[in-house]
């Protein structure tokens, strides 16, 4: 802000009538420049000493002092605000970064336990096949019918045998 334009809000601002950014703008401009300070306290002396004799009430004895008061509470009370606008930045930025953190460990997990799963799946085929292949993965529908059937045949001639022992002890 130029001392142009703080210039020309001065009376603006003395009304209360600056919004929120003119009003920390003309502030920040006020607090540095001390010719704008100095155009301010002159107005403020002048347009609020006649609005308290307007109004009958006792003038205020230190004019300046209570523009500094004002100027000191209203920077005090933005300053406050963007503390509080700055932290809730960076609460909202750990967050992010925690979620962050915790997606990417969830992620080198998953890559972890699927290389886990794919080793022993290969310690397995290697280690086992073998043993199980035939076992597990060849039909054996034809063995065991036969295995059956030759069991079964086992038993019959182990029967008849005996019969054949039992007939020839008879004998
Ligand atoms: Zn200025």
């Amino acid at each position: 802000m130029t001392c142009l334009e703080a210039q020309s809000k001065i009376i603006a601002y003395i009304d209360y009538s600056l919004d929120k950014d003119d009003r920390k703008e003309f502030l920040n401009h006020i607090n540095r420049c001390a010719d704008c300070k100095e155009e301010l306290n002159i107005y403020y002396t002048m347009i609020e000493g006649m609005r308290q004799m307007d109004n009958n009430l006792p003038l205020s004895v230190d004019l300046t002092k209570q523009l500094d008061n004002r100027i000191y509470r209203e920077l005090k009370s933005s300053r406050q605000r963007k503390d509080f606008f700055r932290s809730s930045i960076l609460i909202v930025m750990i967050g992010v970064l925690g979620f962050a953190i915790l997606a990417y460990v969830n992620f080198l997990n998953i890559l972890h336990m699927d290389e886990q799963n794919r080793m022993k799946e290969n310690q397995g085929e290697y280690y086992f096949s073998e043993f199980f292949d035939e076992r597990l993965f060849v039909p054996s529908e034809e063995t065991k019918v036969i295995s059956i059937n030759l069991d079964e045949s086992v038993q019959q001639d182990s029967f008849y045998d005996k019969v054949k022992q039992h007939n020839m002890l008879k004998k």
